[in-house]
C-alpha cells in the first residue's frame, strides 16, 4: 500500500508550486508549512514570511520545498551579508537579524526542554548574544580545489556536499584568513602545486588549516597534504612569515582515502609548533591537532557561567567530564580544592596535563578514558565511598550514556553543571536525572555559533532535598 501525500484531493506533485505561510521553525533552522496539515520543509524561510515554494521531494507524513520567491517576509527577515549565503553550508540563518537568532535559539532551549525532557516553568535566564556576530571564529578549515578554469579556489562547502563555494572571504571567520589564503594560493599557482582532488585520490594540497590567537594576535597556518614533502616549503615560508602575527607555520601529512581532515603527523616548517591563547586568564597551547574552542569570547561567558552555578568556595572536589584539553578544568580549579578531569582522546589530556603546568595549577588530575567507563570504575573501587561535591559535564552532540548518570547521582553531588551542545540530548539527560533526586534549578543558553542554528546551554542542577 502507497500513501502518497495529497492537498485538497490531489496528489502533490514534484515541482509544483504553492503559496504558504510559514508556521514555524526546525531546530536546524528551515521553515515549516503546513498544507491542510501535511508538513513541508523550506530551506531559508522564517517564521512570518508569505512564501512561494516549489515541491523538490515528498514522503508519506512530510516533504521538502524549495523557497521560490518571498511574497511577504517576516519582520525579523534580513539581506544576507554575505553573497553566498544561501548555498553555503557553514551559515544556515543569516537572513534571520540577530536578536531573531537569539530568539530561536532560546525557543529551540526551551521546547526541548519541555517536550523531551518534560519540564515545566523552566527557570530561563537570557541567553547570552555576542556583541559582534561576525567573523568571531580563530580557526578555519578551507578545503582547496580547482575552478571550471583550473584555477586554485578555497571556500566551503555547499550545504551537504563536497562541492567547494569560491569563497576568498568569509564572514564568520577572522579577517587575517583573506590575506593568508591568498598568499597560499598564489604560491601554488606560481610553484604549479595541485590541490587534491578527492575523487582520483590525487593532487597534493587538501586542506588550509589557520588559526589566530583573538587575545594574543599569534597567527598559525598548516597546509594539509597528500604527501611527505611540500615542493618549494621554504618559497611559501617566505611569503608567510612576515605577516604579522605569524608564528607557526607547518605541513599535516594527511595520504588517507577519507573524510577526516587532519592526519596523526605535523612537521612544523617554521617558528613555533603551537599558537598560544587565552580563555578567561587561562593560557593554552594550540597545535594544528588540538581541539580548542572556536569562539573564544563566547566560551569564556559560557565558562563564566559554569563557574557561577558550581559556586564554589575553594573547598571542592569537582568532576569535569568530557573534559577535552581541560578548558574547563582549569577554569574551576582556580575556585575548587581539587578537580578531576576525564577525556577520551589521549592527547587532549597531554595538551590539558601541559596546559595545567604552563598556568601553575596544580590542582587538577586527568585520567583517560570514556567518562562512562572511568568514573564507574574508580566509584566501584573506592567501595561507594567516593563523593563529589559539584560535576560538570560537557559531552559531545549524543549526551551522556545512562550508566554515566547513574554513577553522577551515586556520588551525590550538591550541584550538577551541564554544558551541552544540543537541547535535545540535554533534555534527555535531564529527565534522567530529575527522575533520579536532581531539580534544574538555572538554563542559560549562550550563542557560540551565530549564523548558525547551533546553541549551547548550561544548566545547573541542584540535588532535592528529599532524597538520600
Ligand atoms: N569541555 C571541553 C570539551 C567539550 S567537547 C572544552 O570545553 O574544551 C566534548 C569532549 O568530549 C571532546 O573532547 C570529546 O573528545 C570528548 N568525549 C567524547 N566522548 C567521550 C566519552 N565517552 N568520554 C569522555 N570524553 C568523551
Amino acid at each position: 500500500m502507497k500513501t502518497i501525500a495529497t492537498y485538497q484531493g490531489k496528489e502533490i506533485v514534484k515541482n509544483q508550486e504553492f503559496v504558504v505561510d510559514i508556521e514555524d521553525m526546525t531546530a536546524e533552522g528551515a521553515g515549516v508549512a503546513k498544507l491542510d496539515g501535511y508538513t513541508l520543509f523550506v530551506k531559508d524561510a522564517l517564521v512570518g514570511d508569505k512564501v512561494r515554494i516549489s515541491v523538490m521531494k515528498t514522503k508519506k507524513t512530510y516533504g521538502y520545498a524549495r523557497l521560490v520567491e518571498i511574497l511577504e517576509p517576516s519582520k525579523e527577515r534580513v539581506e544576507p551579508v554575505c553573497p553566498v549565503a544561501r548555498i553555503c553550508g557553514g551559515c544556515q540563518l543569516q537572513h534571520l537579524s540577530y536578536e531573531g537568532q537569539l530568539a530561536f535559539k532560546e525557543k529551540k532551549i526551551e521546547s526541548c526542554l519541555q517536550r523531551i525532557g518534560g519540564l515545566r516553568d523552566i527557570p530561563m535566564e537570557p541567553i547570552m548574544g555576542i556583541e559582534h556576530p561576525f567573523y568571531y571564529r580563530n580557526k578555519a578549515q578551507f578545503p582547496v580545489g580547482l575552478d571550471k578554469d583550473g584555477k586554485v579556489i578555497t571556500g566551503f562547502y555547499v550545504g551537504r556536499t563536497h562541492n567547494i563555494v569560491d569563497t576568498s572571504h568569509c564572514m564568520i571567520q577572522a579577517k587575517e584568513n583573506d590575506e593568508l589564503l591568498a598568499i597560499v594560493k598564489a604560491f601554488m599557482e606560481e610553484y604549479n602545486i595541485k590541490p587534491y582532488n578527492e575523487e582520483q585520490h590525487s593532487g597534493l594540497v587538501r586542506h588550509i588549516l589557520t588559526r589566530v590567537g583573538f587575545t594574543t594576535k599569534e597567527i598559525m597556518v598548516c597546509l594539509i597534504i597528500n604527501g611527505e614533502k611540500l615542493p618549494k616549503a621554504e618559497e611559501l615560508v617566505k611569503r608567510l612569515e612576515n605577516v604579522p602575527g605569524m608564528t607557526s607555520i607547518s605541513i599535516n601529512i594527511n595520504k588517507e582515502k577519507t573524510n577526516r581532515i587532519l592526519g596523526e603527523r605535523c612537521v612544523t616548517l617554521w617558528g613555533k609548533d603551537y599558537i598560544e591563547d587565552y580563555i578567561g586568564n587561562v593560557k593554552y597551547q594550540i597545535s594544528p591537532l588540538s581541539f580548542y574552542q572556536v569562539n573564544p569570547v563566547q566560551t569564556t561567558k559560557l565558562y563564566e557561567t559554569a563557574l557561577e552555578y558550581a559556586s564554589l568556595d575553594g573547598n571542592e572536589i569537582v568532576w569535569d567530564l568530557y573534559c577535552g584539553i581541560g578548558t574547563i578544568s582549569l577554569f574551576l580549579a582556580q575556585k575548587a580544592k581539587q578537580v578531576y578531569g576525564v577525556e577520551i582522546v589521549p592527547q587532549a589530556i597531554e595538551d590539558a596535563k601541559r596546559n595545567a603546568k604552563i598556568n601553575d595549577i596544580n590542582n587538577a588530575e586527568f585520567f583517560v578514558g570514556a567518562a562512562e567507563d572511568v568514573l564507574p570504575k574508580k566509584y566501584e573501587e573506592s567501595g561507594g565511598v567516593m563523593k563529589a561535591d559539584v560535576i560538570v559535564v560537557d559531552p559531545p552532540r549524543k549526551g551522556c550514556e545512562e550508566t554515566l548518570l547513574d554513577t553522577i547521582v551515586q556520588m551525590e553531588p550538591k550541584r550538577i553543571v551541564y554544558v551541552s551542545c544540543d537541547p535535545a540530548t540535554l533534555a534527555r539527560d535531564l529527565k534522567i536525572l530529575c527522575g533520579k533526586g536532581y531539580e534544574v534549578k538555572r538554563v542559560r543558553g549562550c550563542d557560540m555559533f551565530s549564523q548558525s542554528y547551533h546553541v549551547e546551554t548550561c544548566v545547573l542542577l541542584s540535588k532535592t532535598s528529599e532524597t538520600s
